[in-house]
């Protein structure tokens, strides 16, 4: 006998004072009602036994849906990547200091020329894909669903978070020593791969492959051997394992594990599968 693995991951939710009301309609079983800004489809928190492990690491897979845009941070120690779901037309996103004020960036700086002339700021469309690095300064602008997927959820330094009042009527902590003395200064601080139809986008990273990938002509079928979690971003399809098959759609995420590679998944779908190298 073998044992094939196909569970799915339960999401966890969370209201959130910049959110708006795009994943309501996708979670109905949600007990959040308003501001349901993040859902995560992936964690340790959901994938707590060892068996989740690949290559000892639980990735962050979070849908973010924000009406207005996040605080600027950082994360000093990892990267992060995103995936434009959905945008409102001529969204952007800032990532990244200008090139010519990287040598002499600091805080001051920051204050004196203004953030939306010291930070790159990327128009972005549905399915765009960018890379940003660990200490590279970032917001995600507004009107924009994302699927943010890091490997390790640890710190983050806000730089400025607008003033915002949150739920219990405190404005969020700042943490601007910490966040200026670990700005990333090189000149790559992210990467960003524009939409295609059908195509992949893989990265690597700690010995895992994160793939981007779009299921969506007929006949085409992605396999999964070993370990994968996969996370549905749009569209209905199914995973068969030995012959079976489960229903899945937008917002579902599972976990697999496959010892006879006689688990796959058709459908019409955009998807990202993470995996061992
Ligand atoms: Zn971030």
């Amino acid at each position: 006998m073998t044992k094939n693995i196909v569970e799915k991951i339960e999401p966890i939710f969370e209201q959130k004072i910049w959110a708006g009301n795009n994943l309501h309609t996708l979670y109905p079983q949600s007990s959040i009602k308003c501001q349901l800004g993040e859902v995560k489809l992936l964690s340790p928190y959901q994938c707590y036994d060892d068996k989740y492990l690949i290559n000892g690491i639980i990735p962050i897979v979070k849908l973010i849906d924000a009406e207005s845009p996040l605080s600027i941070q950082l994360h000093p120690n990892y990267s992060e990547w995103w995936y434009i779901v959905k945008c409102k037309k001529n969204a952007s996103v800032k990532v990244g200091v200008k090139k010519k004020y990287l040598n002499k960036f600091c805080e001051k700086c920051f204050n004196n020329i203004g953030i939306d002339k010291v930070l790159n700021t990327l128009t972005v469309k549905e399915g765009d894909v960018i890379k940003v690095y660990p200490g590279t300064i970032h917001s995600i602008g507004g009107g924009i669903l994302i699927c943010e997927v890091s490997l390790w959820e640890n710190i983050t330094y806000r730089i400025d978070d607008f003033n915002r009042i949150d739920y219990s009527g405190n404005t969020r902590e700042l943490h601007l020593d910490k966040a200026f003395g670990n700005v990333n200064k090189e000149i790559l601080q992210y990467k960003k791969y524009e939409a295609r139809k059908d195509t992949q986008v893989i990265l690597n990273e700690n010995g895992l492959s994160i793939t981007f990938i779009n299921i969506s002509y007929p006949g085409k079928k992605v396999n999964l051997n070993k370990k994968a979690y996969i996370i549905i971003l749009d569209g209905i399809g199914e995973i068969i394992n030995n012959e079976k098959s489960c229903k899945i759609r937008k917002g579902d995420s599972f976990f697999i594990c496959s010892e006879n590679n006689l688990i796959y998944v058709i459908g019409k779908i955009k998807c990202i599968i993470i995996k061992a190298l």
